[in-house]
Parts: C-alpha cells; sequence; structure tokens
C-alpha cells in the first residue's frame, strides 16, 4: 500500500522506518527542505514543496497513493492545511500524526501568546537578553524591538538578520545541563519558545524551570480538523486497518 508521509518531524521518521521494514507498505517521507542535512532514516524521501493544494493532489492521483499520513510540524499549519484538502479531493484517507504539547508544571513562569509578534511584544520596553531558540523563518518579528539582545538558535547557520542578535547552530536532542549552561554563561533573562511538544527540545524548558526564568510559550496554530493519533504505534494501528484484505 502506497502511503505518503508528510515530515520533519522524529514521529514522521520513526513511523516512516516503521513501515520501511515492512513489504506491505511502500512508503515515502516527504520533507519541506528547510534544513541542509535532513536527519531522514533509511527510507524513500523527497524533498520540496508540491506547488501548493492543486500540486499535492496531482501528486496523489499520479502515484495512486492509498493513505496521507500528516506528521508535519505542529506549526506547518500551511502544509497540514493543503493536505487535509488535497486528500478530500483525491479521496485518499487521511491521519494527522500530532504529538501532545507541553504544559505548564506549578513552578513555571510561562507568558503565554498566540504568535511570534505577540511574543516579540510581551518582552516589554526594557532591555534583556532573549534565547530565541525558534529557527529561521519568523524571526522577523523580533527586527522592530531592537532594545533586546537575542541569542538564535536554528538547525542550520545563517547571517545574522539584524544587529542586535547572534546566531547558534545546532540539532536536537538537547540535554537539560546543556541548556541550563547555555543560558546561565549567556545571562539568557528570557526564553521564547513554540509550544512543539518535541521531547528532543524540551530540555530548554525544564532548563528555564530549573533557573527560575520566564518562558513566553507560543501557542500552536488552530489547524483543519482531521482524524488524530498522538504517537507512532497509533498511527501504525490505523495504517493496519487499510490494507487490503489479504483473505484471512
Ligand atoms: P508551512 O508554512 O506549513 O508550509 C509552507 C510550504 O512548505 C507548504 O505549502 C509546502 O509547499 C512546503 N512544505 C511544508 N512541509 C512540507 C513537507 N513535509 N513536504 C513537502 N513540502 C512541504 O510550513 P513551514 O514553512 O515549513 O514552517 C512553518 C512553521 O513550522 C515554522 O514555524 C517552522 O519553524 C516550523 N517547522 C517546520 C518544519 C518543517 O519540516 N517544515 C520543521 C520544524 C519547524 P507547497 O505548497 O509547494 O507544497
Amino acid at each position: 500500500m502506497k502511503v505518503l508521509i508528510l515530515g520533519g518531524t522524529t514521529e514522521a521518521s520513526a513511523l516512516a522506518q516503521r513501515l520501511a521494514g515492512d513489504t506491505l507498505y511502500d512508503a515515502t517521507l516527504s520533507f519541506a527542505g528547510r534544513t541542509a542535512n535532513i536527519a531522514a532514516p533509511s527510507v524513500s524521501t523527497r524533498v520540496g514543496g508540491f506547488g501548493g493544494m492543486e500540486g499535492l493532489v496531482r501528486y496523489l492521483q499520479d502515484r495512486a497513493v492509498a493513505a496521507v499520513v500528516d506528521a508535519t510540524h505542529p506549526f506547518a499549519a500551511q502544509m497540514s492545511a493543503h493536505a487535509v484538502a488535497a486528500a478530500r479531493i483525491a479521496c485518499v484517507p487521511l491521519l494527522r500524526l500530532e504529538r501532545p504539547q507541553w504544559h505548564p508544571e506549578a513552578s513555571d513562569r510561562w507568558i503565554d501568546v498566540s504568535d511570534m509578534a505577540e511574543a516579540a511584544r510581551v518582552l516589554g520596553k526594557a532591555p534583556c537578553r532573549v534565547f530565541l531558540p525558534i529557527g529561521k523563518l519568523e524571526i522577523g518579528a523580533f527586527a522592530s524591538t531592537p532594545q533586546h539582545f537575542y541569542l538564535i538558535r536554528a538547525i542550520d547557520a545563517f547571517e545574522p538578520p539584524f544587529p542586535h542578535c547572534r546566531v547558534i547552530a545546532a540539532r536536537g536532542p538537547f540535554a537539560v545541563e546543556a541548556e541550563q549552561k547555555l543560558l546561565a554563561s549567556e545571562r539568557i533573562d528570557i526564553v521564547v519558545s513554540k509550544n512543539s511538544g518535541a521531547a528532543a527540545t524540551v530540555a530548554k524548558i525544564i532548563a528555564a524551570r530549573n533557573l527560575e526564568l520566564p518562558v513566553v510559550m507560543v501557542a500552536r496554530p488552530v489547524l483543519s480538523p482531521a482524524e488524530t493519533v498522538r504517537d507512532v504505534s497509533q498511527a501504525l494501528d490505523w495504517l493496519h486497518r487499510l490494507l487490503p484484505s489479504r483473505g484471512e
């Protein structure tokens, strides 16, 4: 059975790896191509956009894809919207694999915001040192608040987008101790984070908790409704139920 996995998360790669070991499936793992070196398992992959929703419909029809699993990053709202619409038009079953969000503990000092523009606003007027492990795409929101210093972290290095920042490149998983060291040595006052829910990047949230630092937590975008599961084994069950009957 041909399966398209929309990837970019650890869960997508883990699902692809599981399907690669099963001859009942012919799975392709799709990446947006946002990072130079993709951490891909040894499965069939493709890289780059489909050419909008219509392009994805064509892709599904031309290759006779029998199931789509949207396991994109929880903030990849456009890709998820295209997946829902294209799957409906192409009459292909779609499942969203979306890991749970992080939730604050009693001692956490979270400031909940709905997007990066609001995150920049709540940093306030007084200059502070901000840890910004949010990648490259949405950095522009902080260009107009130059009173702060930003330590930006992304998977791939890139030219500092404005003078009041420094860029460090690193790929998770990150350890709590190392994150704590980084926050302390850089004299960070506040952390800005997307609520990605990823195990590989939760260390910065724990480190901020341990150091009693506030975290500006950016909420996930609201996605088009779709059947959703929380982990790889539930996605495998869903795919298994779609397999053509083998006369058992
Ligand atoms: P997006 O805004 O949802 O997608 C923009 C376009 O990128 C899509 O319309 C599609 O192009 C292409 N695309 C996205 N995911 C794809 C996939 N798995 N396979 C093929 N094409 C894909 O997502 P984004 O621009 O990548 O990122 C939005 C947010 O998600 C940002 O906050 C970003 O930091 C975060 N994020 C994304 C990824 C990722 O792997 N995409 C990873 C970590 C974090 P077409 O319309 O041409 O098909």
